[in-house]
């Protein structure tokens, strides 16, 4: 053979028996049949029944197989993030002429769907008080396809009780999907309260080095996998190996920095409440926060995410020139890694609130809690400052 062949098709291999610690990186699109009857197309991957790289190579199911396994789920599916698997969900459940159900508190690109892409595809979604509970029962229609609950709320983070929700729910036959991303999938247990559908923007604590996207859609009946698959399947929802291999390592460490996220999360908000200018701070494990007692409840820990909101004499302004002051943390999206991050929220739709402009989201990463306080300190000193 010449050469040029050769190199398409090499024949030598490297030696076998190489066992480490690290799962290796598989990728690929073309998988090979060993003869023409055995050609498929099917999502459905298992031993030894690969058909396309498209529905996952061993590195991206090995990584849905410990996802699956940590949150107790009979089947996960790995997505390109977590609005895919936000998108894979209202696509998998509702149609023209469906009615779904999401809490104002939602992520806002999951409302921000709900109001664009599904409404032209005749969907209807419909917002409620993410603090209704059992009354959810009320709302659900007919045609009701889908209800979706977020527990913390993105941003305002109400705590809901899922299990009335989930309860009023399979009573008239709706299947509930959770965005469980705050919890990294690990301090509620979703299915053990009662949901079906359990999803989580990978992207956050998973990777939790702010340098990868991806997202996971996980159920508990075989038959919510098939539904989903068909949807998985006809939407080419590749992910990349080299990601998921990046969130395989991430999950090596996720329990010491969940950790010790959660206790220096929880001393800069305690100190937070205390100090002056600040109205209230929305962490869950604080009784300033609407649902916790129900955080109580449900969960077994907090994570880095939370809110706080200045008193009403501060001007929009002012809580602008407060997160520009800060210099450890940094503006910007996404949360769950190593760095500390503040937002302002100008916009925020939560009917009979009025936070415009006062509502500060902060992350908090693993620098010492105490130079975090001091940065927070000098910044709320500097937008009391004249302009
Ligand atoms: C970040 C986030 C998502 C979306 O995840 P991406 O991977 O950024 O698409 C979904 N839900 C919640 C609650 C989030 O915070």
């Amino acid at each position: 053979m010449h050469w040029q062949t050769r190199l398409v098709q090499p024949q030598t291999l490297a030696p076998a028996g190489f066992r480490s610690l690290a799962t290796p990186t598989y990728r690929g699109s073309t998988v090979l049949f060993e003869r023409q009857a055995d050609v498929v197309d099917d999502w459905r991957h298992g031993d030894g029944t690969y058909s396309y790289g498209l529905y996952g190579t061993p590195t991206a199911l090995e990584l849905a197989g410990r996802i699956a396994q940590l949150e107790g789920a009979h089947h996960t599916f790995v997505v390109p993030g977590g609005q895919a698997a936000i998108a894979l969900i209202y696509l998998s459940f509702c149609r023209a002429g469906s009615h779904a159900l999401v809490p104002f508190s939602a992520y806002g690109p999951n409302s921000e769907m709900a109001q664009g892409l599904l409404k032209g595809l005749g969907i209807e979604v419909e917002a409620y008080d993410p603090l209704i509970g059992g009354a959810i029962g009320n709302r659900i229609r007919d045609n009701t396809a889908l209800v979706w609950v977020e527990s913390p709320g993105s941003v305002t983070m109400e705590v809901q009780d899922v299990p009335a929700i989930c309860k009023a729910a399979r009573a008239q036959g709706v299947p509930v999907a959770l965005d469980n991303t705050y919890s990294a999938g690990v301090m509620f247990d979703a299915f053990a309260h009662g949901v079906g559908v359990s999803m989580q923007a990978l992207t956050k604590y998973v990777g939790g080095h702010s340098d990868l996207l991806l997202g996971t859609v996980s159920v508990n009946a075989d038959a919510l996998k098939q539904r989903i698959g068909a949807t998985f399947k006809q939407l080419g929802l590749a992910v990349s190996p080299d990601d998921c291999s990046l969130a395989l390592r991430g999950l090596q460490t996720m329990g010491v920095r969940l950790a010790q996220l959660e206790r220096s999360t929880l001393e800069i908000a305690r100190w937070l409440a205390e100090q002056p200018g600040v109205a209230s701070v929305f962490h869950p494990a604080l009784p300033s926060c609407p649902g916790h007692e129900l955080w109580k409840r449900d969960f077994k820990g907090s994570t880095s995410v939370f809110s706080m909101l200045f008193n009403a004499d501060f001007t929009a302004n002012q809580v602008e020139s407060f997160v520009d002051a800060l210099n450890l943390f940094q503006i910007g999206m996404s949360w769950g890694g190593l760095t500390s991050l503040a937002l302002v929220y100008p916009s925020l739709d939560r009917p009979g609130k009025d936070y415009a402009g006062r509502l500060v989201r902060l992350n908090i990463g693993l620098e010492d809690p105490s130079d975090l306080k001091a940065d927070l300190t000098q910044a709320m000193q500097a937008m009391r400052r004249p302009a």
